[in-house]
């Protein structure tokens, strides 16, 4: 089977937009807004597209785009200001950040309770208790994508590769969470073709392109490819050689076209679902 987060994502986006209404309805307006500090081309494209999906939804969106030399100080009292705003729901501080600016300081001034993106140690340290938070929006979406497919995760060994804060550490919590055996893999494992060899359930977050070999893969395994590289000819690359591995796996997502869509689905989800808390 092959994953189709495309799929998958427009139906959370249709979940938000029907939630969004109903909050309509009740007087609260869902609100995102995104600082982006500098002129990061990768960032431009993503807050652009974060914005254009809050459109859809029905989400009210703001940018606040400072300078590059804005100061450390003076983003924090941007923030600040965000925090106590009632109309600002869910609040996400697109990175990179400019050297001289801490992103862990930024990231940590943001209220836990706007927390789009689910960084914040304190929804960190819910997730990892299992109370209910903002989660990180592409492990979040990596466990919707399961879900859809059908995938009893009860027992079987999952390995994660990578271990990250924004992909492979939560994900690995979400993945012991629901009572799979959980494995982490990073650039120390020695053996990676053996970890690979032995899980049912594989989730590759590395940034390297189809570094995860076909052949290693355990034949029925599901197989989840987080990986977003750029090949040779500009073309988008997982972290996992996609032809050989289908031959092997029982699902697996592509790239495109695979988790890339849900990371944006799951932040509106987040958002909206920070909104509903206003009034719960
Ligand atoms: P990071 O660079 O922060 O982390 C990469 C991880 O891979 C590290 O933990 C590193 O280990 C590990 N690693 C590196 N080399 C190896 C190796 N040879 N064997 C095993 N592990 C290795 O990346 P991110 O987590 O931010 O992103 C990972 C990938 O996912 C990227 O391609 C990124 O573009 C993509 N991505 C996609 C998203 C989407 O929406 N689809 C969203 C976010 C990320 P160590 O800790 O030891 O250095």
């Amino acid at each position: 089977m092959i994953i189709d987060g495309k799929a998958v994502a427009a139906r959370v986006r249709a979940e938000v937009a029907a939630q969004v209404a109903e909050l309509k309805r009740r007087g609260v307006a869902p609100g995102l807004t995104v600082v982006r500090v500098g002129e990061d081309p990768a960032s431009a494209v993503y807050v652009r597209n974060k914005i254009k999906a809050c459109a859809e939804a029905g989400l009210v969106s703001t940018e606040h785009h400072p300078d590059e030399t804005i100061s450390q100080a003076e983003l924090l009292a941007l923030i600040a200001r965000l925090n106590a705003d009632p109309a600002v729901h869910g609040i996400l501080v697109q990175l990179p950040l400019p050297r001289h600016i801490s992103e862990q300081v930024v990231l940590e001034a943001i209220s836990p309770l706007k927390d789009a993106d689910g960084f914040h140690p304190f929804n960190v340290g819910c997730l990892w208790t299992g109370k209910p938070a903002p989660r990180a929006c592409t492990p979040h979406g990596v466990m919707r994508l399961l879900d859809e497919a059908g995938v009893d995760l009860k027992g079987k060994r999952a390995l994660v590769i990578g271990r990250s804060n924004i992909v492979g550490k939560p994900q690995a919590a979400m993945l012991l969470e629901r009572h799979a055996t959980v494995t982490i893999a990073h650039s120390r494992t020695p053996d990676l073709a053996a970890e690979v060899a032995r899980a049912d359930v594989v989730v590759a977050a590395v940034g390297k392109a189809e570094m995860v070999k076909g052949a290693w893969v355990k034949p029925g395994a599901v197989v989840i490819d987080v990986g977003m590289n750029r090949g040779a000819d500009g073309k988008l690359v997982g972290d996992v050689e996609f032809a050989a591995a289908a031959l092997r796996a029982s699902a697996i997502t592509p790239v495109p076209g695979g988790v890339g869509p849900m990371t944006i689905a799951m932040l509106l989800a987040n958002t909206a679902e920070l909104a509903a808390r206003t009034v719960r």
